[in-house]
């Protein structure tokens, strides 16, 4: 075998959250990172849509967009708009094993999205850009009893601008997993951002963004 012609790209990976207490510090290597849109009804309504005629869909991130908790980030080019979006972040084991669970900033260039969205054209520079998926460490799913009804909740510099309750997702994670597998095939590594609830808007520089979730730890970032 042959040389690469240059250093392959390091493995992207999550922090665990407790598995320093057992002695270890291992990690969350990534591999596919998907979306889930329009996955609650509030949050449809506020962006014009209709939820008895629109069903959840799904976009991708690159994982190299994932950033760790407690990080600065540069405010984005090519957009006046950047919104937040909280979410609840599944971690997967295998194809339907569900490893754990985070939080995850599914950070959007709203004016790119609805342009994109006005020419009928994909999304992917308004979702994939630089810095666009933060996600705090994971709680494997055995330490997080309960997690489908807590509540999820996003502030802006202290001021909560979203707060819901993960029981208002239109397709349970259960769903989302099994929709996904009848489209392509999930494996070990695979994050998924199940969506957000209403509330989202816009991030500017300056401002600090936290999002939790009940019995998870946050994320937090913030833009200079
Ligand atoms: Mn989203």
């Amino acid at each position: 075998m042959g040389h690469y012609a240059f250093t392959p790209p390091p493995v992207i990976s999550l922090p665990i959250l407790g598995s320093n207490e057992q002695g270890s510090d291992d990690r969350f290597p990534v591999r596919r990172i998907y979306c889930v849109g329009r996955n609650y009804t509030e949050h449809v309504r506020e962006m014009g849509g209709d939820p008895t005629r629109s069903t959840p869909m799904f976009f991708t991130k690159s994982r190299e967009t994932i950033v760790e908790t407690g990080t600065e980030l540069p405010y984005p080019p090519q957009t006046t708009d950047l919104h937040y979006e909280v979410e609840l972040v599944v971690a997967m084991a295998g194809r339907t094993e569900i490893f754990g669970y985070g939080v995850g900033l599914d950070m959007t260039r709203r004016d790119l999205q609805a342009d994109a969205k006005n020419a009928g054209m994909p999304w992917d520079m308004a979702k994939n850009f630089d810095n666009s998926a933060p996600c705090s460490a994971l709680v494997k799913a055995g330490n997080a009893p309960g997690i489908n009804r807590a509540e999820i909740r996003l502030t802006n510099n202290g001021v909560t601008k979203q707060k819901s309750t993960l029981d208002k997702m239109i397709w349970s994670v259960s769903e989302i997993i099994a929709h996904l597998n009848n489209t392509v095939t999930l494996a070990a590594g695979d994050l998924i951002y199940t969506g957000t609830p209403e509330g989202v808007g816009p991030a500017l520089a300056g401002e600090t963004l936290i999002g939790t979730i009940t019995g998870l730890p946050s994320i937090e970032v913030t833009y200079v």
